[in-house]
This record gives structure tokens, C-alpha cells and sequence, in this order.
């Protein structure tokens, strides 16, 4: 197993050496409650877009112009009362959409073209004009339901964006991998009873959503296509990569997914203000490799990464940087640093988990 994945790291890094990243940016991003005081703030993508102007990173992406999402392509997953409530705060100067999501004039044209973006992206990366992307959007989307706005979201982005792929570009199946520091409820129950969307999540527990316990697994012909690692905060590096090796790689080798989708959450970062986790840039980097490595094997590289939370600016700005330069190849890891908790007995959280799942996965 530990070479395996070494081998599939190493590979990936090579053909990653000749890879075209696109990246979705739009300073329209910016205006979803841009003039009210909010944690989750247009100065996050602010900080982010400032890092891809200059020094390392400059030049070496592909820029991708979003479109906006139709209505009949949110019903994939919002119900359309819903769909028409978020049409009604357009130009409206503040709506209260839930005790911490709220919607300014802007909001909902900002949050079509965040699912748009997804789209566009994706048009690419099944045409191959790019190895992997990066859709750099706001409002984020892993809490929407399909009938409420929740945890500073609208629309759910990348369930529409697994929704997208499978209609659109005949994806069979797809594998959403959640890191977010906070339980994706919403992308969980779109596909709850769904075997061919697979959703895979780490998350603080307990904590805000509630769910995301480790015995909800599906329902019905889903069963076994959701993945729930909780986690109590305080876990680094080392117990994220224990994860995505012994328990996520397995499953996704078994899995066979045309597609893999990240909801790349940067508030596990350890000195976020919402969160308790101690993961370092290196460690999402680390994570990342692993990522890169099952797309490379699994679905011809077929990579797209969402921006969902991360609300500490230095931090989104640092571990930004470290994914991508993992997916330009350009790494800022050493071999030490892919090793660890290689040598070490497996987290408790783990193995409960890793006990759990035998009965749907190889592991
Ligand atoms: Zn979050």
C-alpha cells in the first residue's frame, strides 16, 4: 500500500510537470455582501487573486471567464420556490436568508455565476484544454440545501457542478472529496440516495452543521456512497494524510470515478478563526499530491477543486499557494514530509472509521 501510493504520488508529479492548470477569477466574486461586515467577506478572494498576480505564480495558469448558471440548471438540485426566493433579493439592499447567510442586491447574480464558474471550468477540463483547475468563487456552496440558504451559502456549487458533469459531459460517476473544516450537509443530502456520486468528508465533530457522523452512510440504493470521517479538533497534518491514504485511496480505487471534485475548505488551516484543526500548508499540499495522484490513475487526471470556506486571509493566501503550485508541479513538499504517520500506529478516529467501512470497502 505504501509504495502504491508513493508510486502513484511520483507519477503524478511527472505528469503533472506538463499539466495546465485553469483558474476560475472574476472580480464579480466580490460583490456578494460586499459593503455589510461578514467573516466571510470578498477580502478573502481579494487576498487569494492577489497571490496569483505576482511573484511564483504569475503567468502560469489558465484564465477561465464564468458564465452564469440557468434556472433549469440550479433545479438539478434547489427546488424552484427556492430558486425564485434568491431571485427576489436581487436589488434589494439586505435580505436575512438565514441567522448567518445574507443576501445584498448582488448576491444573486454573484451566486448563479459561482455555479456558472463551476460549469465553465468544467467545460474545459472534459475537453481537455487544461490537466486540473482551481474555480475560485464565492458565496461558497457545501451547506445549500435544496430549499434553504445555510453557513454563508447559496447555491451548493459543486453538487450542481457533479450534477453538470454527469449531464452535460455523460460523467457515469463522480467522487467529491470534502476537506472543509465544517461537514458538507448539503452536498451529503443531494446524493444521499445516490450510488453514483460518491461523498467523501473530513470534518470538525461535533460541530457546526451537526451532521456528519460517521454511521451516515446513505440510504437505499446510496448506501455505502457516503463517507463521513468526524474528527475532534486538534488533528494536523499527519492524521490528514493517514486519512486520505488508508481510508479515501482504497475507496476511490475501488470506486472508479470519471471525475473527482474537492470542496477545498481552507479553514482547517490552524489559525482559523471558526475552526480547531492544526493543518499546515504543507499538509493540504500533501493532501493534494495524494489527490492528483488517484485522478491521474483513476479518470485521466480529471481534477476540479472549489473554493468553500477559509476565513483566516494569510492562511487562504498560504495554502492557495501550496495547492497550486502541487497542481503546476512545482511542490513545496520533501520527501519527509509525504512520509508522515507512515511509520506511526493509526489515529483512533481512523481506525473506528476504517472498522466501520469494511463493510462496504476494501480497506
Ligand atoms: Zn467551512
Amino acid at each position: 500500500m505504501y509504495w502504491a501510493s508513493k508510486a502513484r504520488e511520483l507519477s503524478s508529479l511527472i505528469k503533472q510537470s506538463m499539466a495546465k492548470t485553469g483558474i476560475v477569477k472574476d472580480i464579480r466574486y466580490l460583490d456578494h455582501i460586499a459593503h455589510y461586515p461578514h467573516v466571510e467577506s470578498p477580502k478573502r478572494l481579494r487576498g487569494i487573486y492577489a497571490v496569483l498576480e505576482k511573484g511564483d505564480l504569475a503567468g502560469k495558469f489558465m484564465e477561465i471567464t464564468p458564465r452564469m448558471a440557468n434556472h433549469w440548471e440550479l433545479e438539478w438540485i434547489h427546488t424552484p420556490a427556492y430558486i425564485n426566493h434568491i431571485t427576489s433579493t436581487k436589488g434589494k439592499p439586505l435580505t436575512i436568508l438565514d441567522p448567518d447567510t445574507y443576501a445584498s442586491p448582488l448576491s444573486y447574480d454573484t451566486a448563479k455565476l459561482a455555479v456558472g464558474g463551476v460549469f465553465s471550468i468544467l467545460d474545459y477540463l472534459f475537453r481537455r484544454d487544461i490537466s486540473n483547475g482551481f474555480a475560485l468563487v464565492r458565496p461558497p456552496g457545501h451547506h445549500a440545501e435544496a430549499n434553504r440558504a445555510m453557513g454563508f451559502c447559496i447555491f451548493n456549487n459543486i453538487a450542481l457542478g457533479a450534477k453538470y458533469a454527469m449531464q452535460v459531459h455523460g460523467a457515469k460517476k463522480a467522487l467529491i472529496v470534502d476537506w472543509d473544516l465544517h461537514h458538507g450537509n448539503g452536498t451529503q443530502n443531494a446524493f444521499y440516495k445516490d450510488p453514483h456520486v460518491l461523498y467523501f468528508s473530513t470534518h470538525q465533530f461535533p460541530y457546526y452543521p451537526g451532521s456528519g457522523n460517521y454511521d451516515e452512510v446513505g440510504e437505499g440504493e446510496g448506501k455505502g456512497y457516503t463517507v463521513n470521517v468526524p474528527l475532534r479538533a486538534g488533528q494536523d497534518d499527519k492524521v490528514y494524510i493517514q486519512i486520505f491514504r488508508r481510508i479515501l485511496s482504497p475507496i476511490a480505487l475501488s470506486f472508479k470515478p470519471d471525475i473527482i471534485l474537492v470542496s477545498a475548505g481552507f479553514d482547517v488551516y490552524f489559525d482559523d478563526p471558526l475552526g480547531g484543526m492544526r493543518v499546515t500548508p504543507k499538509g493540504l499540499a500533501a493532501i493534494t499530491r495524494i489527490l492528483l495522484g488517484l485522478a491521474g490513475d483513476l479518470c485521466d487526471g480529471k481534477i476540479l477543486f472549489v473554493l468553500e470556506g477559509g476565513y483566516n486571509i494569510k492562511g487562504l493566501r498560504e495554502c492557495m499557494m501550496a495547492v497550486l503550485k502541487e497542481m503546476f508541479s512545482e511542490s513545496i513538499l520533501k520527501e519527509d514530509d509525504l512520509s508522515q504517520g507512515e511509520e506511526e500506529s493509526i489515529n483512533p478516529h481512523i481506525e473506528k472509521v476504517i472498522k466501520f467501512q469494511k463493510q462496504f470497502w476494501p480497506l
